[in-house]
C-alpha cells in the first residue's frame, strides 16, 4: 500500500495544474514512518487521486511529484523514458561543435525533481538534492551509462550527509582540468573539487551575447567573477580590457588559468582579489569608469565586513555600479535569486536608478536557456533573470 499525503483545500488547483513540489504548508500531515525515498499517493482533501510523487526533504520542500499515473515508480523504465526525452531536447546542442559543456537534466523541468545532470565533454556531473532521490542513484546512474557518450561520472550531494565519498563514481576518471568548450571558448573545470566546476553553465546564452555584440573595444568590469568566466567571453569579442574583482582568494589563480587555457595573458588583465564593495569605493575615489559592467552577485553572501542579500540589497550595488559606469555605458545585472520575479528585479533596477542622475533602456533580458528546461507550473524554477542596462548618459 502506497503512502498517502492528503493536499490543503486551497492548493488543491495548484497540483491539479502539475505543480511538482510537494510544499510542507500545502498538504496537510505527513505518514507516520514515512521514509527519505518513499513513494506517496497525492491526493485531494476528499482522497481523489492525482500524482505520484517521492518523499524527499531539501531546502526547497519535501519532495517532488513526477507522474499522474498511480502505478508509476521512479524504476529504469521510467529514467529511460525521462532520459531519453531529455536527451531529444538538447540535440542541437550535441550536435554543436563549439559547446561541448551543458546541462543534460533539469530536476523538476525534466520531469523528475530533486536531481539534475551536467554534460562536461563525456564526464557527467550528477547533483542530488535530497536522500530520498540519492536512494535511486543505482538505477538512475545505470540508465545513463547505458549511453555510449558517457565517459564517466561524477557527483556532489547536496544534502546532509556523513558519508565520505569521492565525487568520482565510475567509467573512466575524468583530466583535472578538463577544458570544455562554450561558443568556441575554452574553459578548465574540474568535477571533482569542491562544490563548483569552474563554470555557471546557466550564463551561456550571456556570455555569447557579450562576446559577439557588446564588448568590442570596452573597458570591461566583472564584479563576482569567480573564474572570470564573463571576462574572457568579453575579450573573446575583442574587449580593450578586463576587470575581474573577486573576494574568494581561489579566484586569482582559477582566473589567470581560464585566460591562460585561451591563449591569453593573464598579465594584461586586472584580476583583483578584494570585496566588490570595497572596490567600488577605491574605483570612485580614483575616478574610474568601464562601459561595460557586470555583475552576478550570489543571492546571499557574507564577507568579514559585509553581508549582502539579493532580497534588499540588490539596488544598492547598482548604485554603486551606475556610479563607475561610463556615460552611455552598459550594466549587464544578473541575479539568481528565485525569490525575485522578473517583474521584481525590474522593479529593483527602477528604484535603484531613481535618485541618480542616469536613465536607462532595457536592451536585452535572458532567463534561463533551453537545456535549463523549466516548467510552466512552477515559474519558481525559472530562477534566472538578466537584464542589459544601456544608460542614456
Ligand atoms: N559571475 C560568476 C559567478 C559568481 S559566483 C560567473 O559568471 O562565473 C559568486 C562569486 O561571488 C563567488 O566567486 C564569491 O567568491 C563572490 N563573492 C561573494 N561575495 C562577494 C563580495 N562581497 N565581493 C566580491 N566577491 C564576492
Amino acid at each position: 500500500m502506497a503512502l498517502k499525503i492528503k493536499v490543503k483545500k486551497q492548493y488543491l488547483t495548484k497540483y491539479q495544474n502539475g505543480y511538482p513540489l510537494l510544499s510542507s504548508e500545502w498538504i496537510q500531515s505527513l505518514p507516520g514512518g514515512i521514509r527519505e525515498g518513499d513513494l506517496i499517493d497525492i491526493l485531494s482533501p476528499s482522497g481523489q487521486f492525482i500524482a505520484k510523487g517521492y518523499y524527499g526533504k531539501q531546502n526547497k520542500g519535501l519532495g517532488w511529484i513526477f507522474s499522474a499515473k498511480r502505478e508509476a515508480k521512479l524504476d529504469g523504465s521510467f529514467f529511460q523514458h525521462i532520459i531519453s526525452q531529455a536527451l531529444t531536447l538538447r540535440k542541437s546542442l550535441f550536435s554543436d561543435e563549439l559547446t561541448t559543456a551543458f546541462r543534460l537534466f533539469n530536476g523538476e523541468g525534466d520531469g523528475l525533481g530533486g536531481v539534475t545532470v551536467d554534460y562536461y565533454d563525456g564526464f557527467l556531473l550528477v547533483q542530488w538534492y535530497s536522500l530520498g532521490i540519492y536512494r535511486y542513484k543505482k538505477d538512475f546512474l545505470k540508465t545513463w551509462f547505458s549511453f555510449p557518450f558517457v565517459k564517466g561520472i561524477y557527483e556532489k550531494k547536496r544534502f546532509e550527509t556523513s558519508e565520505e565519498t569521492s565525487d568520482f563514481v565510475g567509467g573512466t576518471e575524468a583530466p583535472a582540468p578538463l577544458l570544455v568548450k562554450e561558443n568556441g571558448i575554452t574553459y578548465a573545470t574540474y568535477l571533482n573539487d569542491g562544490w563548483m566546476t569552474g563554470i555557471f553553465l546557466d550564463q551561456r546564452e550571456v556570455r555569447k551575447r557579450i562576446m559577439d555584440e557588446y564588448a568590442l573595444s570596452k573597458r570591461v568590469l566583472n564584479t563576482f567573477s569567480y573564474t572570470g568566466a564573463f571576462s574572457i567571453a568579453a575579450l573573446y569579442g575583442g574587449a580593450a580590457h578586463t576587470t575581474s574583482v573577486d573576494v574568494a582568494k581561489r579566484s586569482l589563480a582559477k582566473t589567470a588559468e581560464q585566460l591562460q587555457v585561451n591563449g591569453m595573458d593573464p598579465a594584461k588583465q586586472a584580476i583583483v582579489v578584494e570585496d566588490v564593495f570595497h572596490y567600488f569605493k577605491y574605483a570612485k575615489r580614483k575616478g574610474l569608469r568601464f562601459d561595460l559592467v557586470i555583475a552576478d552577485p550570489p543571492s546571499f553572501a557574507r564577507t568579514k565586513k559585509i553581508t549582502f542579500r539579493a532580497s534588499k540589497d540588490y539596488p544598492e550595488l547598482l548604485r554603486d555600479l551606475i556610479e563607475i559606469t561610463a556615460p552611455n555605458g552598459m550594466i549587464v545585472a544578473s541575479t539568481n535569486y528565485a525569490g525575485f520575479s522578473f517583474q521584481k528585479f525590474k522593479e529593483q533596477v527602477e528604484e535603484a536608478f531613481r535618485g541618480t542622475k542616469r536613465s536607462y533602456q532595457i536592451r536585452e533580458t535572458f532567463q534561463l536557456p533551453v537545456d535549463f528546461a523549466t516548467i510552466e507550473s512552477f515559474p519558481e524554477g525559472n530562477y534566472l533573470k538578466v537584464l542589459f542596462l544601456e544608460l542614456d548618459v
